[in-house]
């Protein structure tokens, strides 16, 4: 496989943008080697700039649910365009959207709109300091929230593939009210419980993603909710990556308890940039104008974004199967992973919800940070790099999760699995 043309690009990259990318995890630092530069997306394939083509597991990080140019966004994105890219005033389609979503959960009764994850997230603990006149957060080790000061605190696949679990630039002062709990142990929360009496909120990514697919238990999610009520903390769900993905309701077809606020992006924006935080009514009017919080956008809720989110989410409602479907065909991959894995010699552990799925080259069941950190990430990088060759894009970390789209067809799972059956050989005897 020749990527020439990508091999130049990137060097032009790092002449003007810093390591040649937008966002770190790009760069393929972790897996080596350099990045495929991506002349176009098609269904379920991307085309490099030296006309390549790879089967796409990675989906834009997650938004891409229905694929590459699907025909009822892209004719959403293109009406909207032509009308003006932007306002800065209200428009209707804000409110469209916003009543689809609400729709889909009880506890939810308003949303605001942002541009991208870090910004609702962002948004969404100003919320519950403001809401609760309290400080402290609760995070948990491998959690990923974007790269807000607060937040940046042991922050999962980008910070860690770094070896920076915070970063130079966030004041000591800016997290010193972050406290930080390992995922899946309720005794490291109520640790943190002990040490403050002034934790607003909890945050968590209830089917965490950022350190590798990890799905929260639902005993220790029910506890968390007790012990947030016992305290008057607010409970707030990210679900930037599994809100519309894990299922129509994120994690919600995984658990009986429900945030008292919720994060939303990625598939939200059905490839545009959106962020989204919601929660009851009696919240959400603690906010700017209504309210003495302040939160604000120019882009906010910008026309063209808020038409793709519309088309995107109108689409999964009016297809509510596609889930069961989707995830069917990732348990097919990753099961068949793990059967030519074994063949093998090579343990790896799985994870599925809905259409997020990831495997780990690990001998022991994976449940939190630490686990996760357990998995060789040489040989997944070996397996990585394979698989690229053969045309085929997974997640360039082994701390990220995959997706599957609905135009990933069964015989496109079948073509990989024969992929993987070589490679996993390869691998066992360290070619
Ligand atoms: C991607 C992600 C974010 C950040 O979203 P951006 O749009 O990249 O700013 C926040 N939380 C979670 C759980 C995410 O997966």
């Amino acid at each position: 496989m020749n990527t020439q043309k990508s091999q130049n690009a990137f060097k032009e990259a790092k002449k003007v943008i810093p390591g040649g990318v937008d966002s770190p995890v790009r760069a393929f630092k972790s897996v080596g080697g350099t990045p495929i530069f991506i002349e176009k997306g098609e269904g379920a394939y991307l085309q490099d700039i030296d006309g390549n083509k790879y089967i796409d597991f990675l989906q834009s990080w997650g938004p891409l649910i229905f694929g590459h140019c699907d025909q009822d966004i892209e004719k959403a994105v293109i009406k909207a365009v032509q009308k003006g890219l932007s306002f800065g005033a209200p428009t209707t389609v804000e409110t469209e959207l916003a009543k689809e979503i609400c729709e889909l959960f009880d506890d939810i009764d308003k949303i605001r709109f942002v541009s991208s994850g870090t910004e609702a997230v962002m948004s969404a603990i100003r919320l519950a300091r403001g809401y609760t006149r309290r400080d402290d957060i609760v995070k948990f080790e491998g959690c990923y929230h974007g790269h807000s000061d607060s937040l940046l605190v042991q922050a999962g696949s980008g910070a860690v593939t770094f070896g920076s679990p915070s970063s130079p630039g966030v004041p000591a002062d800016f997290t010193k009210h972050t406290l930080l709990a390992k995922y899946n142990d309720i005794k490291s929360v109520e640790k943190c419980f002990q040490n403050s009496n002034n934790i607003a909120c909890v945050i968590i990514e209830p089917i965490a993603g950022n350190m590798g697919l990890i799905p929260a238990e639902e005993e220790f999610l029910q506890s968390l909710r007790e012990l947030c009520n016992k305290n008057g903390t607010l409970l707030i769900f990210d679900e930037v990556m599994s809100g519309f993905r894990a299922s129509i309701k994120g994690s919600r077809k995984f658990t009986k308890v429900n945030p008292d606020i919720v994060t939303f992006g990625k598939v939200i924006g059905g490839g545009m940039p959106v962020g989204a935080f919601a929660s009851s009514a009696k919240i959400m009017n603690e906010l700017s104008p209504d309210g003495p919080i302040y939160q604000a956008g120019t882009l906010s809720g910008n026309p063209v974004a808020m038409n793709a989110g519309l088309a995107s989410i109108k689409k999964i409602k009016n297809n509510p199967r596609i889930y069961d479907e989707l995830e069917k065909k990732a348990i097919k991959l990753t099961e068949g992973f793990k059967e030519y894995a074994k063949d093998n010699d090579i343990t790896l552990q799985t994870s599925v919800r809905g259409s997020m799925f990831s495997f780990f080259f690990n001998e022991n069941p994976v449940k939190n940070f630490d686990d996760a950190l357990k998995s060789d990430t040489k040989m997944f990088a070996s397996f990585h790099s394979k698989m690229l060759q053969n045309g085929v894009y997974f997640a360039c970390s082994q701390f990220e999760t995959n997706f599957i789209s609905t135009v990933i067809d069964n015989n496109t799972i079948e073509n990989v699995l024969n992929i993987s059956k070589k490679i996993f050989n390869e691998l066992k005897n360290g070619r």
